[in-house]
């Protein structure tokens, strides 16, 4: 990569870290080229942040069974497994981040929903980050994601070809919620998109949903009939080009610490109200986080890392 677009994407990372709050304003672009990130001066010094040691990890740790470690913002990952990057109704997005990667669990969730998208009128899903092979956390993006039970999806539907390695890396997904982030954007939402929140909430496997809270919205006024899976889509900033989904612990994984599951209300009154008040919609940025230390994840995370 030129050192140009190493500027491009590091000055693009700051500026989300900056954002803090999760408001990604745009979709960040992967790379055709192949990037290798230069070895640690110090891999043990027990400052490295644990994102610079799971970044570098390309592979799984061999022979070690799948399980998830810790919790969804504090973890890793052993015997994680790869969605292809194609499949007869699914394509995976930004290949270049390796983060195709999950529990079992979730690579059968992702395939089993997008073996159903042609029944909702969506040729195929569009699949974005995962996990990384050894989930943990991530040099750039996402907070979660680090033990293999969350993936985000596109709202864009895939295209019925296959897609090349440039538009995987450089092509947009569809922004659904308009741009003062009151609603969703009346010339792009429409019935397809109510149709894939609830077969995506109605899976058995599928304990949260994430969305904008527009997106939130707009179902609370438009879903008809059945709306007994509502209660499982969860507002959250940003979402607005992909949705992601969270499953529960596998019962293979003694260690991973799971969420309760969401009240089984709707979540249409003043819960999602509060994120349309004026000092909500645009939250003060939240600075800079301090990075995770391997000290802070789960003691079974370090031989995930160290294995071969
Ligand atoms: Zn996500």
């Amino acid at each position: 990569m030129s050192r140009f677009r190493w500027a491009c994407l590091l000055a693009r990372t700051a500026v989300l870290l900056i954002a803090g709050s999760g408001l990604a304003v745009a979709q960040d672009l992967g790379t055709l080229e192949t990037r290798t990130l230069p070895p640690l001066a110090k891999p043990d010094d027990p400052n490295t942040p644990a994102k610079d040691l799971f970044g570098r990890k390309v592979q799984p740790a061999a022979n070690m069974a799948a399980r998830s470690i810790g919790y969804y913002t504090h973890g890793c990952l052993a015997g994680g497994v790869l969605l292809p990057i194609n499949g007869p109704t699914w394509q995976v997005m930004r290949i270049s981040r390796n983060r195709n990667w999950g529990h079992p669990n979730l690579v059968k969730t992702l395939e089993r929903l997008a073996n159903k998208a042609p029944s909702i009128g969506w040729p195929g899903l569009l699949i974005g980050d995962m996990a990384q092979p050894r989930g943990g956390p991530m040099l750039t993006g996402h907070w979660s994601h680090q033990v293999g039970l969350d993936a985000d999806v596109w709202l864009t539907p895939m295209p019925e070809r296959e897609l090349s390695r440039k538009e995987r890396e450089e092509m947009m997904a569809n922004n659904v919620v308009a741009d003062d982030w009151m609603d969703v954007n009346p010339k792009i939402w429409s019935d397809k998109y109510i149709a894939l929140y609830k077969m995506v909430a109605k899976d058995p496997e599928i304990e949260r949903v994430l969305a904008n809270p527009a997106i939130k919205k707009a179902l609370c006024r438009d879903v008809k009939g059945d709306r007994s899976w509502l209660h499982k889509v969860r507002p959250v900033y940003g979402h607005n080009y992909h949705f992601h989904i969270r499953i529960g612990c596998p019962a293979d994984s003694p260690e991973c610490k799971g969420q309760p599951v969401p009240p089984s209300d709707e979540g249409c009154g003043a819960d999602l109200d509060w994120w349309f008040q004026k000092k909500n919609l645009n939250p003060a940025p939240g600075g800079v986080r301090k990075p995770v230390l391997m000290s802070a994840l789960p003691a079974a995370c370090k031989q995930v890392l160290i294995s071969n």
